[in-house]
This record gives C-alpha cells, sequence and structure tokens, in this order.
C-alpha cells in the first residue's frame, strides 16, 4: 500500500453491517481484527475475529496494541473515544465510511469525489447525482449511508472483484460525518439542517456542526453548496474557513424561476414539468444534483436528458393503489417532522396521516398545523403513539391503532373518496420494524392485502 503504512490491528467497536463490512476489508488488507458488540451474540459468526460480546463495554484488553479503532454509528461516541484515549491513544479512529476512504487514498488513485448529507433529501440527491454520473462511461460507486457500504466496494477493489472507481457520490449521515476524516473533495453539500437525532445531540448547534464536518476536505477548487433559504446556512458557511459557498434556490442560480424553470444560469434551464419527482422540496433536490453533476463534468445536454429519467426511490411518497376513490401513498421515509411537512405541506388533497413510531425528541406541533389545514383524520401508532393523538386532539378526528393493518382499518374509516392516505411517520421505525423500509412494505401489505 501507498501513503501511511499498514494498519496492523484493529479494534471494531459494533458489529452491525457497517461494522462487519469494515472488518472484512481489514482482514482482506492483512490486518489482525477485533470485535466487539453489546449484544449477547451475533447473527452470524465472523470468522478470523477475536470477538467480546454481551458486554457494556469493550473490555481494555480489547483496545491493546491497536493502531486503528473503527466506531460503528449505532455506538453512543463518548465512552469508546474516552476508553481509545485511555487504552491505545494515538490509534486512528474511523467510522466505516472514514475507513472505506481512507483504505481506498492507500490504494494510491483517488476518484472525483461528492459528499452528501442534510437533515432531509440526502438519499433522493446522491441517487439523482449516481443517475446523471451514470450516462458517463467511467466507473462509479454511489452508496454510503445509502448502501452498499463503501468498505464493501473497496474490498471487492483489493480481491479483483470490483473496478476502482473514477467517481464517488456518497450519502452522509451526521453519524458519519462524526468519525470522517477530511479526504479531498470535489463538491461537498448540505441540504438542509432541520431538527433530528436531538436525542444524541446537546443542541441544534452542536448538531449543525457535525454536518458541516462534510466540508473538511473540500479542494481549493471545489465546490460547496449551501440552501439559500435554510437557516442554518450562515452557521455552514462558517465551517468554509473563508470560501465562497455556492446558494441553491435563492436570487441567483442554481435557482427555481418565477417561470418554474430550473435555472442554472448560462441559459441553462430544465423546466420543472420534465421532474418525474412531486414537490417544491424535489425541485430543489434536482438544483443541488444538476449543480453537482456539472461540476463532476457532465454536460448539460446530458444532464437533462438523465434527470428526466429520474423516477425517485422508493419508500418516499411512493403511490401503493387507488381504492374505492382513495389513494394510499407510502412515505415511511420520512422519519422527522420537516420531511412530513415538505411531502405533505400543500399537497393537492386531504388525507388521513398515519404517524408514529419511535420518537427523536423533537417537537410535534408543526403537525397540526398540517392537520389543520389539510388533514381529514390521525391514526397513530408505536411507542409515541399517544403524543400524536394529543397533538392532532380537537384538530381532526384520531384514532389509535395497534399494528399496521389495524391502522390502515382505522384510516379507512376515516377517509372518504377524493382523500389520500398517507403513511408518513415523523418517527423512527425500531419500535415496531427493523428498518423503515420493512415498515413500507408492511404498509403496502396491508393496504393491497
Ligand atoms: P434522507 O436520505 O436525508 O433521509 P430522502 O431522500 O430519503 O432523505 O427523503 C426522505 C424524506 O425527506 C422524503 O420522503 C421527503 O418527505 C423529505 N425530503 C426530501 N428532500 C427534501 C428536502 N430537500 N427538504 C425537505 N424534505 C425533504
Amino acid at each position: 500500500m501507498n501513503g501511511a503504512g499498514p494498519w496492523r490491528r484493529a479494534l471494531v467497536l459494533g458489529l452491525g453491517a457497517s461494522g462487519r463490512a469494515a472488518a472484512a476489508l481489514l482482514i482482506e488488507l492483512g490486518c489482525e481484527v477485533r470485535g466487539y458488540d453489546r449484544a449477547p451474540q451475533l447473527a452470524s459468526p465472523l470468522p478470523g475475529v477475536e470477538t467480546w460480546l454481551g458486554e457494556s463495554e469493550a473490555p481494555p484488553k480489547a483496545f491493546a496494541g491497536v493502531d486503528l479503532v473503527v466506531l460503528s454509528p449505532g455506538l453512543p461516541p463518548t465512552r469508546p473515544l474516552e476508553q481509545c484515549a485511555e487504552h491505545c491513544p494515538g490509534a486512528e479512529i474511523h467510522g466505516e465510511l472514514s475507513l472505506g476512504l481512507a483504505a481506498l487514498e492507500r490504494l494510491g488513485t483517488w476518484p472525483r469525489t461528492c459528499l452528501v448529507t442534510g437533515t432531509n433529501g440526502k438519499s433522493t440527491v446522491t441517487s439523482m447525482i449516481g443517475h446523471l454520473l451514470q450516462g458517463r462511461s467511467e466507473p462509479l460507486f454511489v452508496g454510503g449511508n445509502l448502501g452498499p457500504t463503501l468498505c464493501d466496494h473497496v474490498r471487492g477493489v483489493v480481491t479483483g472483484g470490483k473496478v476502482m472507481p473514477a467517481q464517488l457520490v456518497l450519502e452522509c449521515s451526521s453519524y458519519q460525518l462524526e468519525t470522517l476524516r477530511p479526504v479531498a473533495t470535489d463538491v461537498a453539500m448540505v441540504l438542509n439542517v432541520s431538527p433530528d437525532h436531538l436525542d444524541r445531540y446537546a443542541t441544534m448547534q452542536a448538531y449543525a456542526a457535525t454536518k458541516g464536518r462534510v466540508f473538511a476536505g473540500l479542494r481549493e477548487d471545489g465546490l460547496a453548496l449551501l440552501d439559500a433559504e435554510d437557516r442554518w446556512t450562515g452557521t455552514l458557511a462558517g465551517a468554509l474557513e473563508g470560501r465562497a459557498a455556492t446558494l441553491v434556490g435563492g436570487d441567483q442560480p442554481p435557482r427555481l424561476a418565477a417561470n418554474d424553470e430550473l435555472d442554472l444560469g448560462k441559459g441553462r434551464v430544465f423546466p420543472r414539468s420534465r421532474l418525474a419527482l412531486a414537490g417544491r422540496h424535489n425541485a430543489k433536490n434536482a438544483l443541488f444534483a444538476l449543480a453537482a453533476a456539472s461540476h463532476q463534468g457532465v454536460p448539460w445536454h446530458e444532464a437533462v436528458e438523465r434527470l428526466a429519467t429520474f423516477v425517485g426511490l422508493p419508500h418516499r411518497m411512493a403511490l401503493v393503489a387507488s381504492l374505492d376513490g382513495v389513494t394510499y401513498y407510502n412515505d415511511s421515509k420520512a422519519t422527522n417532522v420537516a420531511s412530513v411537512i415538505a411531502s405533505l405541506g400543500g399537497f393537492d388533497r386531504r388525507f388521513v396521516l398515519i404517524a408514529g413510531g419511535r420518537a427523536k425528541g423533537e417537537d410535534l406541533s408543526p403537525l397540526r398545523d398540517l392537520l389543520r389545514e389539510q388533514g381529514a383524520g390521525l391514526v397513530a401508532i408505536g411507542e409515541s403513539a399517544a403524543s400524536f393523538l394529543s397533538i392532532a386532539d380537537g384538530v381532526v378526528p384520531t384514532r389509535y391503532a395497534v399494528d399496521m393493518p389495524d391502522a390502515v382499518r382505522q384510516a379507512q374509516l376515516l377517509a372518504q373518496p377524493g382523500e389520500a392516505i398517507v403513511l408518513s411517520p415523523a418517527c423512527a421505525s425500531w419500535d415496531m420494524y427493523a428498518n423503515y423500509g420493512e415498515r413500507g412494505q408492511a404498509f403496502a401489505a396491508a393496504v393491497l392485502g
């Protein structure tokens, strides 16, 4: 390997999907790998990895002689960092994404790199940029938080099963940014910042600062993109250390022009009517994607043709069915209040909202205004059902449901023909499901079944 010397002994803290991908890459790189997880048992064994399981934290001996520690996003980071400082000071600390980038760097060639973060819209914009770049004949990797993991891909590059990408488009969650060591970046963006994960961050300031880490490795001639309308943009621009950011969606291009064109400047316009995704937020997502793709070398005529064929991702206001005059939308990916408002604020008809799940400590009251304006009812599910029932109380008819089939049945009792039933939970899914995808599938199955 080029650059820094090889890692010799690594400890992977947290052995979920990302920890396992990191461990597998490190083994391939010839590193001795140790692992720790709080769970008493692993879903499947990790051959070649000495593991400590079921303890409340990794024991001191797990850290002995370690020169690399990989922190999984699920772990609250404070205690492991203290343990590293005590037992293996000087060890490099990475998250899975950061490790994948560091490993790639050590392989010698460095792809053009685009990093995407923000509270909402990350997966949409990451996939859009990937779609715009796909027309090029260069090897491309699109993933990160969105999956597949970068470490899996880099392992493939090391074993020869996968090609070295010439372009990287990476979705970065705030958890991943906490452990991201700066790498040379061509495009970095924060799409927006609104309350989320406040169970993890003490203040909004701390959360926004974590998002700002996306700019840490931006090249001299790199492109920084921020939302012209977001209240945290001024704070984030501070993270750029004097360099100018391009503001998206304001008075200057890239902007949404009054005639409903996406205007990238210099005569480059894209009629919004050609975008398959509904909602003003998606027009803005497209502006970010177009600006990024142009910077990464996609000619305008090619970007236009490709953007028009981007159809969106599952579980984001996906039409499930139209039955007896009622339309059903699966927006299971809306896991916070701002994303529900983005999806349903200004929606084209009245709706019964199915919401609730594992709450993230945010203020639910904006949903009260949304329901007052366009709501035909609320069905509350999951751990936080009582909070949702109380914000909707006296505003729209409410029901409690024990599970998803029950929620759909209750919503059907409230919806009139011409209205919609929308699963847009404003919460994480982990109280009832493994992930938002399973929750969305359960909704679709309950509607169609
Ligand atoms: P993320 O990956 O950041 O969670 P997604 O692209 O998966 O975001 O979209 C999740 C939800 O967030 C969508 O269903 C939509 O309701 C909302 N959303 C998407 N883009 C934006 C945006 N630019 N601003 C606000 N909300 C958005």
